[in-house]
């Protein structure tokens, strides 16, 4: 469900922003917390107009309790103590009765009707594997989880766990994966990665309660369990908390494409509205894409991971304060969240780069007379020149240099052909219909609540005159993929220079 056209929303090719309604009346207080600017459109490359700064938003994530309920969990996840799954003991002749293989790895054990593989066979070492990297990134000493056991129940035919005596009767019904204490309820997957990655997501639920006795609200623990299994693995090494580098790397994974099929839709998330997710169970595939997404970016930001995981010690607090008191973490910093958080969902890809995407922060003053020269590298995404510039300004603008913008992978070169590439871009390839490394040019507020303007930007190329449309701070960037930043090299020079009459 969308909201009607009186809530924020441009245009610029087929990206807008929209509050989705998604969960409740308190994501739509909160989206309203936001609530943006007026638009109108321009008649140059950067069209958007921008009203000026408005001072930070005390609280992003409403609080407002008095007519909404708390924040539910979502549906799938723990919602019993582990005391009360293990009321009953398990019976070994029943469960090899149903034809049930029982597998021993050092932190679990693991029931399944699936023919033995060595996919499955793995699972007892990826969780060993998973559990020293769950202890280092928490702050959870090693010794602590010596002693740590979890059941899993890897499911292909429910009845055979029902008549084995493997299935808590209080256990809700799942559709992917239950975490109920220690014991861990997983459905067959149709592709070896989600399966582990099923395991790994459970088991963080698992591993969270064990230590903390709580994951934090819901966009928090499912974001986390999503985050921390999100993995690679060789067969040898596991690594956890990866950016999928290709679809074909995490086959039924599919969260980048339901945010990508979102933003599409004009239902792209605002970065708040995931931390008031709740209970809604048919929006649930989505709230696991968003609440990664969300989880991944604050922790994976240059900027914006000390504070994230300075904030992961409150992780036992599930109420909504959790969210608003990161939100006070962040400070003046949450501009720069909610604009960086826009820039990385409507721009979503496989192996988005997530670091070279950042924006860093430069100081912003007027534009003068006198003409101005930025650096602008190709390696990076969009690079704030922090000149201000207002309304009806004439600028010229030149752009000289030359710069790697791509690799072509080759036998003899290790490093790979490079593609070099002037302002103007090359015509070899395109991304998002402009030539790769032509320069684009935006206009946005960074100290601003409401949609970034980032998100509406034009090509500039070697150059040219234009016309500023509204008040606001100049970015440049190259046009390039987020995701193959780091095969581009070199800078250019940009001048900007005001024309007067
Ligand atoms: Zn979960």
């Amino acid at each position: 469900m969308m909201c009607s056209g009186s809530q924020n929303r441009f245009s610029m090719g087929s990206v807008a922003w929209c509050c989705l309604l998604l969960v409740s009346c308190s994501s739509r207080e909160a989206a309203q917390s936001d609530n943006p600017v007026a638009k109108q459109k321009g008649t140059t490359s950067t069209k958007r107009m921008q009203q000026p700064a408005q001072p930070p938003a005390p609280v992003v994530v409403s609080p407002n309790t008095q007519t909404q309920p708390a924040m539910q969990p979502l549906p799938i996840q723990i919602d019993g103590p582990a005391a009360a799954a293990r009321k009953n003991p398990l019976d070994p002749e029943k469960i090899r009765a149903q034809g049930i293989r029982t597998i021993q790895g050092q932190h679990l054990t693991l029931y399944t009707d699936m023919p033995t593989n060595a996919d499955i066979q793995s699972l007892p070492k990826i969780l060993e594997l998973a559990i020293p990297q769950w202890c280092e990134y928490f702050h959870v000493a090693p010794e602590k989880m010596a002693a740590w056991k979890v059941s899993v129940c890897l499911i292909q035919e429910r009845q055979k766990f029902d008549a084995a005596g493997l299935i808590p009767a209080t256990l809700p019904s799942f559709e992917h994966g239950y975490a109920f204490g220690n014991r861990l309820f997983i459905n067959e997957q149709p592709s070896a990665y989600y399966r582990r990655h099923l395991l790994l997501h459970e088991a963080t639920h698992a591993f969270m309660f064990e230590n903390f006795s709580s994951a934090g609200p819901p966009w928090c623990m499912e974001g986390m369990a999503e985050f921390l299994a999100t993995h690679t693995w060789d067969g040898t090494q596991l690594q956890l908390r990866q950016m999928p580098k290709t679809k074909e790397d995490v086959p039924y994974w599919g969260r980048i494409k339901i945010i990508k099929d979102q933003v599409a839709e004009k239902k792209g998330l605002m970065i708040q509205e995931i931390m008031n997710f709740g209970s809604d169970a048919q929006l649930r595939l989505d709230a696991y894409a968003w609440s990664w997404a969300a989880c991944s970016f604050l922790d994976t930001h240059p900027a914006f991971q000390k504070t994230f995981r300075e904030h992961l010690k409150n992780i036992g607090d599930s109420s909504p304060e959790f969210s608003l008191d990161l939100v006070k973490a962040y400070g003046e910093q949450w501009f720069q969240v909610r604009q960086q958080w826009q820039v990385f969902v409507m721009n979503i890809e496989y192996g988005f780069d997530i670091a070279r995407e950042s924006i860093d922060v430069v100081e912003v003053r007027p534009l003068e007379l006198a003409a101005e020269v930025i650096p602008v590298r190709a390696d990076r995404g969009w690079q704030s020149t922090g000149l201000r510039v207002t309304a009806g300004m004439k600028l010229a603008i030149t752009a000289t240099g030359r710069f790697v913008i791509h690799r072509e992978e080759s036998e003899n070169q290790p490093q790979g052909i490079p593609w070099e590439s002037e302002a103007g871009g090359i015509t070899l390839r395109y991304h998002r219909g402009q030539p790769l490394g032509k320069l684009l040019i935006a206009l946005d507020e960074p100290q601003q609540l409401g949609e970034t303007g980032l998100s509406n930007y034009g090509p500039v190329g070697a150059g040219g005159d234009i016309m500023i449309p509204s008040d606001g701070v100049l970015y440049f960037r190259v046009n390039d993929s987020p995701s193959e930043l780091a095969a581009n090299e070199g800078t250019l020079q940009v001048t900007v220079q005001q024309i007067t009459d």
